[in-house]
């Protein structure tokens, strides 16, 4: 699934070709996303120039000359893609074409329909209502932050990270990544961590979301950019999907744990 970098790399590669463009004409092949497409969505949204591109947790926005902006969500295996003219058929999985006024499209592909497209009004959006704070903002992802939510909560440092509405844009593999450099395992309850722990964790989710990022994401299930590239994040992973492999640090074999459906990977030595 998509995180925070591949949604920040879709959108770094994407902002160039489509910002200043007008959407000539919407096709809508498929509506019945993770949540339905409204049925005008394809006449609200012709006409539009594209002013902007943003991104909130793992949600793309694109601003419009319009009080509503188009959000994308890539869900589990959604892609947007730019493609250049010439105009060819459209793919199996291609669920939303955007003609732009060079000719252009930009395209919703996702094999799985976990995605999500919609026009809000980004001010007073359900969808983006009770997200936590971005990782990079030092304003209120803090130490004292994730301390303080320890002090009330039972539950693991794997558990709140991958939770949304405590910080936004951390997924499956970041956490994994996060825990490894910090030496933590992934069921340490937060509870249990020192304010030192907690300094640790927020520090190195920057550093390594940061480097994420500069590696253009992670292309494991068949991550993309817009214009078709693959990340390079996937050969700096050090626990992530790596079970039985040695830890680079210390040789002890991987091991994966399941901690609510989703597979946890750690260094049994290196992490306590
Ligand atoms: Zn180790």
């Amino acid at each position: 699934m998509p995180e925070l970098p591949e949604v920040e790399t879709t959108r770094r590669s994407l902002e160039p070709l489509v910002v200043g463009r007008t959407i000539e004409s919407v096709e809508v092949r498929c509506a019945n996303l993770r949540r339905p497409l409204d049925e005008d969505f394809a006449a609200r949204l012709a006409g539009r120039r594209l002013l902007a591109t943003a991104r909130r947790a793992k949600y793309l926005i694109f601003e419009l000359d319009a009080p509503e902006s188009l959000i994308v969500h890539l869900g589990m295996s959604g892609r947007l893609i730019h493609r250049p003219p010439p105009v060819v058929e459209p793919l199996k999985h291609d669920h939303v074409l955007v003609a732009l006024d060079d000719d252009s499209l930009m395209v919703f592909h996702d094999p799985r329909r976990f995605g999500l497209v919609a026009l809000v009004d980004t001010d007073d959006c359900d969808l983006l209502r009770g997200i936590g704070p971005e990782p990079f903002d030092r304003d209120l992802f803090h130490g004292a932050y994730l301390a303080a939510l320890g002090r009330k909560t039972v539950r693991t440092i794997k558990d709140v990270l991958m939770d949304q509405r405590v910080v936004a844009g951390l997924g499956n593999i970041y956490v994994n990544e996060v825990l490894f450099a910090c030496g933590i395992r992934p069921r340490r309850r937060l509870a249990r961590m020192t304010r030192a722990e907690c300094d640790g964790v927020v520090a190195q989710s920057r550093v390594i979301l940061a480097d994420a990022i500069e590696h253009r994401g992670s292309s494991v299930s068949d991550f993309l950019d817009g214009v078709g590239r693959r990340g390079g994040y996937q050969w700096k992973h050090q626990v992530y999907d790596r079970e039985g492999q040695p830890c680079p640090r210390c040789a002890t074999p991987i091991k994966a744990v399941v901690i609510a459906q989703r597979s946890s990977f750690y260094c049994p030595k290196c992490q306590r």
